[in-house]
């Protein structure tokens, strides 16, 4: 499981929307116990591809935010793109370029702008599987 608060799905909504055409792309760091993971901070990369169909982290923005995980005292729970018109889940290029099994790969589906669709995916083997996501009230 893991577990997003509402104000980082509204931070990764608002940066998605902004990013239109293009794909929007970030990495998310928390916690993890027991296998619960808690995104605690989410963070908004440049997608270097500039495509309405791909996604590269910029590298040094990936650096940066690696070493502010550290110094937060957060682990690394994964990464986190936009589809600006197709459904949210892994494209064969994601399952493809999906390097970490234990990562988890969250996509946000703008095909309704104002109502987007999240999900988290494990993606191991060019084989994704659903996780169970919580959006969160707490602050
Ligand atoms: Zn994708």
């Amino acid at each position: 499981m893991i577990i997003l608060k509402r104000i980082d799905f509204e931070k990764i909504h608002k940066y998605a929307l902004a990013e239109l055409p293009n794909e929007a792309c970030g990495l998310i760091a928390g916690t993890e116990s027991d296998g619960v993971k808690r995104v605690e901070k989410v963070y908004l990369l440049t997608n270097i591809d500039k495509s309405e169909e791909h996604f590269s982290l910029d590298p040094k923005e990936q650096l940066a935010a690696v070493k502010d995980m550290r110094q937060n005292g957060f682990v690394p729970l994964g990464n986190w793109h936009s589809h600006p018109s197709s459904p949210s889940r892994p494209s064969d290029e994601d399952k493809r370029l999906a390097y970490d099994s234990k990562a988890s790969y969250m996509i946000m589906s703008l095909i309704d702008r104002e109502n987007p669709v999240l999900n988290s995916f494990r993606i191991a083997d060019n084989f994704s599987e659903k996780e169970e996501l919580v959006i969160s009230d707490e602050v």
